[in-house]
């Protein structure tokens, strides 16, 4: 039942926004979902930002949260590490400011670009646009001739942009997989460790039955939100289209046109 649900993880992009487009009346959604009583984190497979930056976004748009309601894959993978990998590593990453700043922040010392010099004790790979051919050969470096961990921040091999579908952390896996030979450990949705963050986040109240993923995206959000035995809301405002959930295996318990209608079912 939609009304036992206290607790839903956010998806963003496609859900809350488009880009730099809000959903309409973004800032009364959550507060009428604070009025339910209901409380909620977002988690995202974007590995290339810091949960401040996500707090700085939600401000423009007018909502206030808290940078600890973000989860994302970089804070996911950077705690997977802490657990598995030896302080300091050093790591080697191929990613941005919020894969960086997660490992750092785990203790970790992050070796420079390009640095073969050291052995590291795992590369971390969670996109990076400005990515090049010795970003690719440092990490395969460390895979093949140091036995670095190799571990992804999340698996989507595209995302969707203005001029289309571009590669995606997915695909920069791939090519260090194809150079060294190598499985990748994968965090991000639809993984189980993204939704076990969330649901430690929200305390020991919330659980598999009251709380839902709500995303836009049958084989990360739902799939995922299914894999950790959370309820799933489907939402149609993003990449998802009727007709290929029509012919999707992935069923949602819930399907809505946006969040807007979300909210007037749970009222
Ligand atoms: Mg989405």
């Amino acid at each position: 039942m939609l009304q036992q649900l206290k607790y839903l993880i956010f998806d963003m992009d496609g859900v809350l926004w488009q880009d730099n487009t809000p959903m309409p009346e973004l800032p009364n959604f959550f507060a009428e979902l604070a009025l339910l009583g209901i409380q909620v984190a977002f988690a995202t497979n974007n590995a290339t930002r810091t949960p401040s930056q996500y707090v700085a976004k939600f401000k423009r748009f007018g909502v206030a949260i808290k940078p600890k309601q973000i989860m994302t894959s970089a804070l996911v993978t950077a705690a997977f590490l802490g657990q598995t990998v030896k302080k300091p590593g050093p790591i080697y990453i191929v990613g941005r400011d919020g894969l960086i700043e997660a490992v750092e922040q785990q203790g970790f010392e992050v070796l420079p670009r390009f640095d073969i010099s050291r052995p590291a004790a795992a590369v971390a790979v969670g996109f990076n646009q400005e990515v090049t051919y010795d970003d690719f050969a440092a990490a395969a470096h460390h895979i093949r001739y140091y036995n670095a961990r190799f571990v992804g921040c999340n698996p989507d091999t595209t995302f969707p942009t203005e001029r289309g579908l571009v590669p995606g952390n997915g695909s920069l896996i791939a090519l260090i997989q194809a150079a060294t030979d190598q499985t990748p450990e994968i965090i991000g949705k639809p993984y189980p460790p993204m939704f076990e963050a969330c649901l430690a986040g929200f305390g020991p109240q919330a659980n598999q039955q009251n709380t839902a993923m709500v995303g836009d995206r049958l084989n990360t959000d739902i799939l995922g939100g299914q894999n950790a035995g959370l309820k799933t809301i489907l939402v149609l405002s993003g990449v998802t289209s009727k007709s290929e959930l029509a012919e999707s295996s992935i069923r949602p318990d819930y399907i809505f046109q946006d969040i807007q209608e979300l909210l007037n079912q749970l009222k």
